[in-house]
């Protein structure tokens, strides 16, 4: 993996900052995004907060200029973290600096996720995001675009100066390896919207930039790919005959069959998952069904199948 520089200028207008913040969900840290030319600018996502250096460096990266509009992708904290430090701070936000995140959600029972989010809303500064609303700045346009799936309040942001709109995706694609999903059918729905953007430059919440549109969109139909090939695969093996019978399967035995050179219990775990994901998915489209009704077990609804 190679090392990602901690402040990059990735377009005209577009600073990245990494919020210095590595571990195993985060790759490198979180990736933030500072937009806007001018001594007031947007930051799209905060970082987890817990890093005094990430706010330093922010602030140097800053100069004299100040934040007034904070975007927020979704609620994982480590994107919405260090929002409360940062409108509370006058060397980074301006006294009016507003907040704006998609009111989709809980929180799933993350206290300090929850206790962010109530202080900024308490304060009055933090608002709710539509579908396609624009932010105007001086040097971009930026526009969000709904795309849940990682996250039932997922937003990605194109940003257009001019030239064609980049796309700041959050965790929907990372700039490296694959995303964690907690629901697959949106997931898709929303690779298959940003992959008719066309984007000139994927921004991703971790790991590196992809600066132009065909690495983009061989990104987006990669992951695209992936995903349908783990279903072709699911099915597959739901629609083996041994001896004329189909038998019924549990998670970890499909995971076994289809991941057969995974063997870190922590990725086979993570693989379960993913089978589990799908299954709900073609549960939903009437594709599978559980085993008689029990909960364990999954098979093939063979007249609605489509292998
Ligand atoms: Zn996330």
């Amino acid at each position: 993996m190679d090392k990602l520089a901690t402040v990059e200028q990735v377009s005209k207008n577009i600073l990245r900052v990494l919020a210095l913040n590595p571990g195993p969900f985060t790759l490198q840290g979180t990736n933030t995004y500072i937009v806007g030319s001018g001594p007031r600018r947007t930051l799209i996502d905060t970082g987890d907060g817990a890093e005094p250096e990430y706010l330093a460096l922010l602030r140097k990266s800053l100069g004299s200029c100040r934040i007034d509009q904070i975007l927020l992708t979704h609620w994982h904290l480590d994107h919405i973290g260090g929002l409360s430090k940062m409108l509370s701070d006058t060397s980074i936000t301006t006294p009016d600096c507003r907040a704006f995140k998609n009111s989709h959600s809980g929180v799933d029972g993350q206290q300090r996720v929850a206790e962010a989010l109530a202080a900024a809303a308490k304060s009055g500064r933090l608002f709710d995001i539509r579908d396609s609303q624009e932010f105007c700045l001086d040097g971009a346009v930026i526009k969000a675009v709904f795309t849940p799936g990682h996250t039932e309040d997922h937003m990605a942001f194109t940003v257009d100066e001019g030239s064609g709109p980049m796309l700041v995706t959050g965790d929907l694609i990372l700039g490296q390896g694959t995303t964690i999903v907690d629901d697959l059918a949106p997931y898709m729905d929303s690779l298959q919207r940003v992959l008719g953007i066309q984007p000139a430059a994927l921004l991703p919440g971790h790991g590196p930039v992809i600066h132009s549109t065909g690495d983009a969109v061989k990104v987006i139909e990669g992951y695209i790919s992936h995903r349908n090939m783990r279903e072709r695969q699911i099915l597959a093996v739901l629609g083996r005959e041994t001896a004329g019978r189909r038998r019924a399967w549990s998670v970890a035995d499909i995971t076994s069959d289809i991941y057969p050179e995974v063997t870190d219990p922590r990725v086979i775990l993570a693989a379960q998952h993913n089978v589990t994901l799908h299954l709900q998915k073609l549960l939903a489209q009437g594709k599978v069904d559980r085993a008689g009704g029990n909960d364990a077990l999954w098979v093939l609804r063979s007249a609605a199948a489509n292998i």
